[in-house]
């Protein structure tokens, strides 16, 4: 068994993280308690999005699968993000472009407007009561991206068709949100937000309906091949499948060092305030969600109870500050200087989980064995839809999963010894360019 300390961003536990999700959690999924060994055709590791996705889409498929989650269902990232729902990837069209080419950039916006339909039909086939509201606007800290923000709405209404994206120029974005940081920006009609791990618990809900087998608190220690197929193997019991799945995002650790040499993780902080009453709508009208152009990005919105749930600051250690509190308050009241010293309830850490080009690792690592992870931090659209690209792969049909692979996603720089001081490194200079 590994040990943890206590104060470590990556130990699994029984409890969720000290969040406002986990204080207004609505669904409930039915979880089996795996004893001694199972055989199943498909083993997933992690429930977050991906994992949990991955096997709805197979077992509305009739395929045996099984989900092992170390912690509790949507314990990770997935019960923790700012709800943000972005569409398209985490590049924007013009770098992938660039990159790839036309095809291959037109293929994956084929597949981000297919990600953001597939979650309007999780929630609405399901019925998930996670609080989707629609409107997402990205503002510019710096008066310089204006003209690139103009540049990028003409280039995807011309060559994409996408007119759901709208520019907001500097007047016009003063009446839709009371601070004076930002000098312009975009707004786009089909982003917007939601109730991350009432999504989560929802996606796992329906996997189950499906007949989908979830285990919580089963922390995967080893994956070994035996023949044709793969002993996954926990604590609690043995996973005997044919095929597995590594949907464990920032939280994978030793599990594959293959992985781990593309995929790494960091930290991101939240907060969240008491409830504002009437200011809540002086604040940010429309209900609408903010996302900024820092590199450390700052992201906020209203919840239903009138609170501002703010995203901001993130560290590069394997541990959370003790007060995620302090951390996030001087961005909060940056953005807000009409909220200083607003009480919070609740303030808590989260791990994604990045790449050098910030395009996800998803493909298979060994014959039998696939992975989806790196979405760097924009996986709240991308991460479940990951899942059914995964499902339709194990089915035979690759199409999606090898387009989504397309990006090459090199690994990081500095062999074991030195990537994690060479990531740490090259984050803070980045960071710091936010104050420039
Ligand atoms: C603070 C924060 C804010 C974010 N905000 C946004 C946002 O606003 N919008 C957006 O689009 N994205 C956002 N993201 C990113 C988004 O949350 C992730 O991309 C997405 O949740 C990834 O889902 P996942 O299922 O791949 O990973 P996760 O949800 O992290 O799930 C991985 C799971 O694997 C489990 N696991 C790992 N190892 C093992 C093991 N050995 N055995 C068993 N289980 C294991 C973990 O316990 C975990 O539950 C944010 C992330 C964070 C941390």
């Amino acid at each position: 068994m590994r040990r943890y300390d206590s104060t470590d961003a990556l130990a699994p536990s029984a409890h969720h993280a000290p969040s406002y999700y986990a204080a207004t959690i609505r669904e409930q999924a039915p979880t089996c308690v795996l004893q001694g060994e199972i055989s199943v055709d498909v083993c997933v590791v992690g429930g977050g999005y991906t994992g949990l996705a991955t096997a709805l889409h197979l077992a509305r498929r009739g395929v045996h699968v099984a989900v092992l989650e170390q912690s509790s269902l949507g314990w990770g990232a997935s019960g923790r993000n700012g709800g943000q729902v972005h569409v398209g990837m985490r590049r924007d069209q013009q770098w992938l472009e660039a990159k790839v080419g036309q095809a291959d950039a037109h293929g994956l916006w084929s597949l981000a407007t297919q990600a953001r339909e597939h979650l309007d039909w999780l929630v609405s086939h399901y019925e998930i009561d996670c609080d989707l509201r629609l409107g997402l606007l990205h503002v510019n800290h710096k008066a310089r991206y204006t003209a690139e923000s103009e540049r990028h709405v003409a280039h995807m209404r011309q060559h994409y068709g996408y007119d759901h994206i709208h520019f907001v120029a500097e007047q016009a974005l003063r009446g839709m949100l009371a601070s004076d940081q930002y000098h312009s920006g975009t707004l786009d009609d089909r982003g917007g937000h939601l109730h991350a791990l009432n999504f989560a618990l929802g996606i796992a809900r329906a996997a189950a309906s499906h007949g989908a087998y979830l285990y919580e608190g089963c922390e995967v220690q080893s994956i070994n091949r035996v023949g044709q197929r793969f002993h996954v193997r926990s604590a609690q019991g043995v996973v005997n499948a044919s095929q597995v799945v590594l949907a464990c995002n920032g939280y994978l650790r030793g599990l594959s060092q293959d992985v781990h040499k593309h995929v790494m993780p960091i930290n991101n902080f939240i907060a969240v305030t008491e409830p504002l009453g009437a200011l809540a709508t002086r604040l940010i009208a429309s209900q609408r969600a903010v996302s900024d152009s820092r590199f450390v990005v700052r992201y906020f919105r209203m919840t239903p109870d009138h609170r501002l749930l703010f995203g901001g600051g993130e560290n590069y250690s394997y541990q959370f500050p003790k007060d995620i509190g302090s951390l996030v308050r001087p961005h909060l009241e940056a953005v807000f200087p009409q909220l200083k010293s607003v009480r919070f309830d609740y303030a808590w850490g989260g791990t994604l989980a990045i790449t050098p080009t910030r395009m996800p690792w998803v493909r298979e690592v060994e014959p039998g064995v696939i992975n989806a992870s790196g979405f760097s931090g924009l996986g709240v659209v991308l991460a479940p839809y990951t899942g059914k690209l995964v499902a339709d792969a194990l089915l035979g049909d690759r199409l999606g999963l090898d387009l989504l692979g397309c990006v090459p996603v090199p690994a990081f720089p500095g062999g074991p010894a030195l990537r994690w001081p060479t990531l740490v490194a090259g984050m803070s200079f980045s960071a710091l360019r936010d104050f420039l």
